[in-house]
């Protein structure tokens, strides 16, 4: 069987981050240059040193932004690492990312959509850079909204009160972590994962969200590297909400890969 979770994300996914990305560059680009243009006689009569060293600085930026995209282009195009590991591509990333919003909807793409791509973005970078990740504290992050909204029992918090009952995927989940033996934390939001992350420590995650929650989640938790996984929403956001299993069991079967074949485990990919 074709392991479907080593296949590229479709082309489309990631390239339209990707070149909105390069377009966003563009853009600043161009305001940059016209913005120095306008102020520069200014600032120049004031102080030339002062017109130097913004001068400077401001190439600095335009440099470290240029160069980090090019590498996560490359990086991301080929899943091979050619980022530095001291997270240069962060500062690109937050530079351009809400220029890449306003660029998405002016050519018709929702914020979501915007966002869906940089998950695949992402994910790629993680592939790219997997031998610099450590797999041996994998925690799996869940939306509260996983859970059957008519569910009595309390999970957030202590994911034991769950019975396992089928009514919704947190027992098919918890038999996932029995299974492999790892951590695994329900979160209610933004400030409960990030609490939790700080609490367990855990050297890779990966987080099953929305398009929204994902983006930050994997913002915030740098430098621990977050593989995404979109939830699906058949009743709506934030209710009853449902995740592929099988791509959650391959994913975290990747990540704990190495540690398996270096134990002598024969170890079968889905
Ligand atoms: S599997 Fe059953 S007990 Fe567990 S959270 Fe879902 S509905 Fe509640």
């Amino acid at each position: 069987m074709e392991d479907d979770f080593n296949k590229s994300p479709k082309p489309k996914g990631k390239w339209t981050f990707l070149a909105l990305s390069i377009l966003s560059l563009a853009v600043l680009v161009t305001f940059s240059l016209f913005f120095w243009y306008l102020v520069s006689p200014r600032i120049n009569a004031m102080s030339p040193l002062l017109s130097l060293g913004l001068k400077i600085a401001g190439l600095l930026f335009l440099v470290t932004v240029s160069g980090g995209l090019f590498l996560i282009v490359l990086s991301s195009a080929l899943e091979k690492d050619f980022l530095f590991p001291h997270g240069e591509k962060q500062v690109t990333l937050k530079v351009l990312f809400p220029i890449n919003l306003f660029l998405g909807r002016l050519f018709g793409l929702s914020k979501d959509q915007v966002r869906e791509s940089f998950v695949q973005v992402n994910n790629s970078l993680f592939k790219a850079t997997e031998k610099r990740i450590k797999n041996d504290r994998l925690m799996i992050l869940l939306p509260h909204c996983l859970q059957n909204f008519d569910c009595p029992h309390r999970i957030v918090g202590n994911y034991n009160n769950c019975k396992r009952c089928g009514g919704c995927l947190i027992g098919d989940i918890l038999k996932l972590k029995d299974k492999y033996d790892i951590e695994i934390s329900i979160a209610t939001g933004g400030t409960l994962a990030r609490k939790v992350i700080v609490e367990k420590k855990p050297t890779v995650i990966v987080a099953v969200a929305c398009e929204r929650d994902l983006c930050s989640g994997i913002q915030d938790a740098y430098p621990i590297p977050v593989y995404g996984i979109l939830n699906e929403r058949p009743f709506g956001p934030c209710i009853n909400t449902r995740v592929n299993l099988k791509r959650l069991d391959q994913a975290v079967q990747y990540i704990l890969d190495g540690d398996r074949d270096a134990k002598g485990y024969n170890h079968q990919r889905l």
